[in-house]
């Protein structure tokens, strides 16, 4: 994934260049100030004052939002409601300015925006983008100007909107966004130590947007040509921000509920013993799965094919498993998937439809399966990626079990396959719980989880080399 961090202060000229690069790059233009603006909009529009971390909390209770693109712009909707028509008024700015400096608003912009940019290739630009966002996005700039020039560029903007202000007044709201912005206590406005900096004081728009293809298209070039270095895996698949509306319209209607699995009950009888002679697979501990009557389960995976291994093993009858959109496309794929049980999830989007379907499936007492790192790792080591908190918030939500699974990564000395299963948690200490934090403290749990089963399947596969070696040193003693 390309994903580039431009940061810097209110008015230094980051959407504009941004949105130049991103379309010269063909790629997304996230402009992440908006996701701010809106929830201030929200906000306000509920009376709620936007300096009031509790009440804010609480709005998030209720609170849902989806970044879609029409004609290449972004939209940023709340609850279903376009709030970009209003996002721009003067006045929102400083609500957008106070209400990001709450913790509980920036841990969920951040979720949302990390969640974007690893499934999209995307521009970005905010305040603490490189710093804290994305530390490692491939090209980082930190664009300043005198607070002066930039009030001058918003009175000439506005003017041409037809929009009647005093610059005085603009240079005011801008000085005081600056402090505001960068004594705030999470992420504050500040430059990456390996940010280029751009002061744009004198330079022409034009003039910027050179310089920073300039970096971004050299970067962008020597890790294409890494990337065809064997071993790496590039990813694929349309987001379905650019997938066509009537592919969009038909994986909309996977969200009902399947009422028959008999096509996959038949397919798996097939499928099985082909797996098992193509990709053969010890399942450690599997009476763990069978302890719970439904619940989640999580598991890392390798490759594409090794998803399988979990879903044939334990979903006999219905395999409900939460897939992300792109795998729908094609209809073929996309009906088979469906007639599983599985759920299309669009990721990096608050997507509501998978989470209601994901809700009624834990209610009913089903199984679930999901890939809490959010897709397949690609490091190629044991350990996992980063989690993201969805788990933790549909097991709390619903007060369901977890089952957590380590697929045991083959080596060049261990070529078998190993699924291990541990055993059945709750969140219990969690239940009720609303906020980001606690979101983020459960996942930690659950990650604690996969650690100690993590252990469990390299001892076992230690164990078993150590039996291996004793019985070759003594059959050549
Ligand atoms: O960039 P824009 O002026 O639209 O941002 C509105 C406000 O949102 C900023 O003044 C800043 O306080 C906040 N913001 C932020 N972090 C970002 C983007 C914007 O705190 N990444």
């Amino acid at each position: 994934m390309i994903n580039i961090a431009i940061d810097g202060p209110a008015g230094a000229g980051k959407s504009t260049i941004a949105k130049a690069v991103a379309k010269s790059l063909k790629i997304i233009y996230l402009d992440t100030g908006a996701m701010y603006r809106a929830t201030a909009y929200f906000a306000l529009q509920n009376n709620i004052a936007v300096n009031d971390a509790d009440a804010v909390s609480k709005m998030f209770e209720n609170f849902n939002m989806d970044i879609v693109y029409e004609n290449g712009a972004q939209q940023i909707l709340v609850n279903g409601i376009n709030t970009t028509p209003y996002l721009r008024e003067h006045y929102m700015s400083k609500a957008a300015s106070d209400i990001s400096a709450l913790p509980v608003v920036r841990y969920k912009m951040v979720d949302l925006q990390r969640e974007f940019a690893k499934t999209h290739d995307v521009v970005l630009d905010g305040r603490d983008i490189g710093t804290f966002v994305l530390p490692d996005a491939n090209c980082k700039f930190f664009m300043t100007a005198t607070p002066e020039e930039r009030a001058n560029r918003r009175y000439k903007e506005l003017l041409e909107k037809g929009q009647e202000v005093d610059y005085d007044t603009l240079l005011k709201d801008i000085i005081q966004r600056d402090y505001n912005d960068s004594h705030r206590e999470v992420a504050p406005l500040k430059q990456a130590d390996d940010a280029i900096l751009l002061d744009t004081t004198n330079m022409t728009i034009d003039e910027v947007i050179e310089a920073v293809k300039k970096v971004v298209e050299e970067k962008v070039s020597k890790e294409e040509k890494s990337d065809d270095a064997p071993g790496e895996l590039k990813s694929f698949g349309t987001p379905s921000s650019e997938m066509p509306e009537k592919t969009l319209k038909r994986i909309k209607t996977y969200y009902k509920p399947e009422k028959s699995f008999r096509l996959y009950r038949f397919l798996r009888v097939i499928l099985r013993p082909l797996q098992c002679m193509l990709w053969p697979t010890k399942v450690i501990n599997k009476e763990n799965a069978f302890k719970i009557d439904g619940g989640l389960y999580l598991c890392n995976h390798y490759s594409t094919f090794d998803s399988l291994i979990p879903i044939f093993t334990m979903f006999k009858k219905e395999a409900h498993i939460l897939a992300k959109y792109e795998l729908f496309i094609n209809p073929l794929a996309g009906g088979i998937l469906h007639k599983m049980g599985a759920i299309p999830v669009r990721r990096g989007e608050a997507d509501t439809d998978a989470v209601k379907a994901v809700l009624k499936v834990l209610k009913d007492d089903k199984k679930l399966l999901m890939y809490p790192e959010g897709t397949r790792n690609k490091e190629g080591s044991q350990e996992m990626a980063e989690l993201k908190t969805g788990a933790a918030r549909f097991a709390i939500k619903t007060k369901k079990p977890i089952v957590p699974m380590v697929y045991y990564k083959p080596t060049k000395t261990c070529h078998k396959n190993y699924l291990y299963v541990g055993e059945p948690f709750t969140l219990e200490e969690f239940y009720g719980a609303k906020s980001s934090e606690e979101y983020h403290a459960a996942t930690e749990v659950i990650r604690e989880h996969f650690d100690a089963a993590r252990e469990g399947v390299n001892a076992y596969v230690e164990s078993l080399h150590k039996k291996k070696s004793k019985k070759s040193d003594k059959e050549s003693k």
